[in-house]
């Protein structure tokens, strides 16, 4: 008896489907935006996605990191 059973492991790689558009979100208003279409500007390496050129000046204007929730006092004490 010659035992040669040979199991054929097919292992299905788990082709992740990527879609033609890819969504990301804008950081500004965080709103959901088409890398394809929307505009864009890039920071320290990375690209950034905007929903429009209002955002997109926001984010530009805007340090990275820099955290100004700090309101100025009026005039009046
Ligand atoms: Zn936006």
């Amino acid at each position: 008896m010659i035992h040669g059973s040979t199991l054929n492991n097919i292992q299905e790689t788990n082709m992740t489907m990527k879609k033609s558009t890819s969504v990301t979100k804008d950081p500004i208003c965080g709103m959901t935006v088409d890398e394809a279409t929307a505009l864009h500007a890039e920071r320290d390496g990375k690209t950034f996605y905007f929903c429009s050129d209002h955002c997109r000046q926001k984010f530009l204007s805007t340090r990275a990191g820099a955290k100004t929730e700090e309101k100025s006092g009026g005039c009046c004490g």
